[in-house]
């Protein structure tokens, strides 16, 4: 086992990694910018080594200073947590190289899905279903709109590069096509340097689905069942849950098998999502993310697994500490991310927390990095904690999540915590009727 490991990231989910190395008797690293020099992570970790100035592409995204910080340190594992660093198979690469450990899965596999179209290629040789869609890349219009009126309208165009829910344009008909494709094909050249983008069938009412997958790297592998994140804002989730109220255990069973097959088949090791556009009864692959996903934990609380301590022991070759027959569901848990936002716009809002208080009781887990005087510096995520309850069942759940909002304190600024005291009193949130469009519909009816 290692006897030191590196956090290359930051806020919650950097904190979130050094409990679990804490509790396997491993010394945790912190890494941070100049920015982030009073920042909980910094605090809570056994060291910690500043790796630039406060923009993330001089520090949590500079991977000279990073790998630097491991050798000055001798960290001989990394932990990328989710976003920055985490799904770049160049970096997973130079670790190796300067034999050092990436917690994650290869650079061959990071890039296999990194790309979306081979992905979408990958998933489909392995047998997942897959949205119907272009074959491939489209660069032309003239392309575009063959492949979209064989597709049919409504179609969704998607940057190749595409991540975080940016770079995604719809069409509803032949007449909103070209101002789309080339509104997604800038947009993801800003955003990802790379113009490439594909066509997918849009689907009018799915549920986005995930199932969580885990490899030991050695043909062996498992899953833990679905989540539900089909409340989104802007494609970005914020209200995810587990069991998904829509999925019964046989068609778990059936896509679970699926995933945990294809992922066998490739040898690969670590934590995984495959995620899903869910629509009549079907399943349509839409892309795999390579990492830890920011709602880990409610599939946590339903299994009563430890998925950051099962990515080290595998990265370290002990394998995974279950297998499927001893992975059961226990009760259901619901996370809610709490963002430093201003309703009804969602501005961000960074500033100074004058109070932070965390709820507590039964089945209630705050993930945060805040802590009372803290400034929230305004160059990172607006995520600033994940509120994650568990219940003994659904309605369990709903009442426990309630209860705990009505505990939780972020004084000094504006947060996300009214917007889920709104959408508790829903029928709709409270029966688990919704689907990917719901939230923006309700947003606009709220607020216009
Ligand atoms: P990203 O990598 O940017 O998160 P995804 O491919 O995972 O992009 O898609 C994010 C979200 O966009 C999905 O959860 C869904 O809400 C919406 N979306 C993506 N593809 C489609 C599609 N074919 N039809 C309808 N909605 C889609």
């Amino acid at each position: 086992m290692f006897e030191k490991i590196l956090i290359a990231n930051r806020g919650e989910i950097a904190i979130r990694v050094v409990r679990a190395c804490r509790e396997m008797g491993i010394k945790s690293v912190a890494v941070h910018s100049t920015a982030d020099t009073d920042a909980m992570h910094v605090r809570m970790a056994d060291e910690s080594i500043c790796i630039g100035p406060a923009p993330s592409s001089e520090s949590y995204l500079n991977k000279a200073a990073i790998i630097s910080a491991c050798e000055i340190t001798g960290a001989q594992a990394v932990h990328p947590g989710y976003g920055f660093l985490s799904e770049n198979a160049s970096f997973a690469q130079a670790l190796e190289d300067h034999g050092i450990t990436f917690i994650g899965p290869s650079a061959e596999h990071i890039r296999l899905m990194g790309d979306k179209i081979t992905a979408k290629d990958t998933a489909k040789a392995l047998g997942i279903p897959v949205v119907p869609g272009s074959e491939g890349g489209v660069g032309d219009f003239d392309v575009a709109r063959k492949a979209a009126e064989s597709i049919g309208f409504p179609v969704i165009i998607k940057a190749t590069a595409g991540g975080g829910g940016r770079g995604m344009k719809v069409a509803k008909d032949a007449s909103e096509l070209e101002m789309a494709f080339r509104t997604a094909r800038s947009e993801a050249k800003n955003a990802f340097g790379n113009d490439e983008v594909y066509i997918e069938k849009y689907l009018q009412k799915p549920r986005h689905i995930e199932i969580q997958v885990f490899g030991d790297g050695k043909g062996n592998a498992v899953h833990l069942g679905e989540r539900d994140c089909s409340l989104q804002r802007r494609h970005q989730k914020v209200f995810e849950e587990a069991p998904g109220p829509a999925i019964t255990p046989k068609m778990r069973a059936e896509i679970g098998a699926i995933c945990a097959n294809a992922v066998a088949k490739i040898n690969y090791i670590g934590a995984g999502t495959v995620e899903f556009l869910y629509e009549d009864g079907k399943f349509y692959f839409i892309e795999m993310n390579t990492r830890l996903q920011v709602e880990h934990p409610v599939t946590e609380y339903i299994f009563g697994v430890d998925l950051v301590r099962e990515q080290i022991r595998v990265a370290a070759g002990m394998g995974m500490s279950f297998t499927q027959d001893e992975l059961e569901i226990n009760g259901h848990a619901i996370e809610v991310r709490i963002n430093a936002e201003k309703l009804p716009n969602f501005a961000p809002c960074p500033g100074k927390v004058r109070t932070f208080h965390a709820p507590g009781g039964l089945g209630v887990r705050m993930d945060s990095a805040l802590y009372g005087g803290y400034s929230i510096p305004p160059y990172y995520d607006s995520l600033i904690g994940k509120l994650i309850v568990h219940g003994r069942d659904r309605p369990e759940a709903l009442a426990r999540l309630k209860r705990a909002l009505g505990e939780l304190i972020i004084d000094g600024i504006d947060s996300s915590i009214p917007l889920f005291d709104m959408l508790l009193a829903e029928p709709d949130i409270q029966n688990g009727d919704y689907t990917i469009h719901w939230l923006e519909k309700w947003l606009a009816a709220q607020f216009g």
